[in-house]
This record gives C-alpha cells, sequence and structure tokens, in this order.
C-alpha cells in the first residue's frame, strides 16, 4: 500500500497528499481506507491538490484500484464509484 501511495505523490512535494505538507504524517490509510468517512477525507484533501488531473489520469490507468485518485474514487473494476461497498449483500429492490 505505501508504494502505491508513493508512485502518485513522490517526489513532489505538490502533492497535497504528501507526508511533508501534513507534519509528517502519511496518510496513505485515508485514501486506501474502506471507510466512508475516511475516503471523504481523502477526496477533500484532493480538493486543494494542484496534481489532481495527473493523479486521476494514473489513478485511472493502474492497477491500484480501491482507492482515492484525484479526488475521486476508483473501485475495483478500474470504474469511478461514490465510495467502497459496505459488506454484505446489495439490498433486493421492492419492485
Ligand atoms: S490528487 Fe489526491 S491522491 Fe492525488 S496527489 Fe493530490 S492529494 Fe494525493
Amino acid at each position: 500500500m505505501e508504494s502505491q501511495q508513493d508512485d502518485r505523490t513522490f517526489p513532489s512535494t505538490n502533492a497535497a497528499c504528501h507526508p511533508a505538507r501534513n507534519g509528517g504524517v502519511p496518510l496513505t490509510y485515508l485514501f486506501f481506507s474502506e471507510d466512508a468517512a475516511d475516503v471523504e477525507r481523502a477526496k477533500e484533501i484532493c480538493g486543494v491538490c494542484e496534481m489532481k488531473s495527473a493523479c486521476l489520469e494514473v489513478g485511472l490507468s493502474t492497477k491500484a484500484h480501491t482507492s482515492v485518485w484525484g479526488g475521486v474514487y476508483i473501485n475495483s473494476r478500474g470504474r469511478i464509484a461514490k465510495g467502497p461497498r459496505k459488506p454484505g449483500r446489495p439490498k433486493k429492490s421492492s419492485g
């Protein structure tokens, strides 16, 4: 996981998620989290990142999915999704 984060941010300290811009704290856990609140926080961080477009391009072309890239969540199929799926079976529709 750490190397995936490295791919998107390093060596540029311009990335808003770079540890150097966050008190030396790696934020990998937010970007690869399966918790919806963490994912939303990661998206907020991307919102102020000047590398957003380039990062999204890399995210869509890499196999390192199910994480936040360029301000969006990319699911296991490599598609942009709202966020991680909740565990369990999907609800049956009533109609
Ligand atoms: S867009 Fe988000 S994930 Fe990509 S480098 Fe910027 S802060 Fe990090």
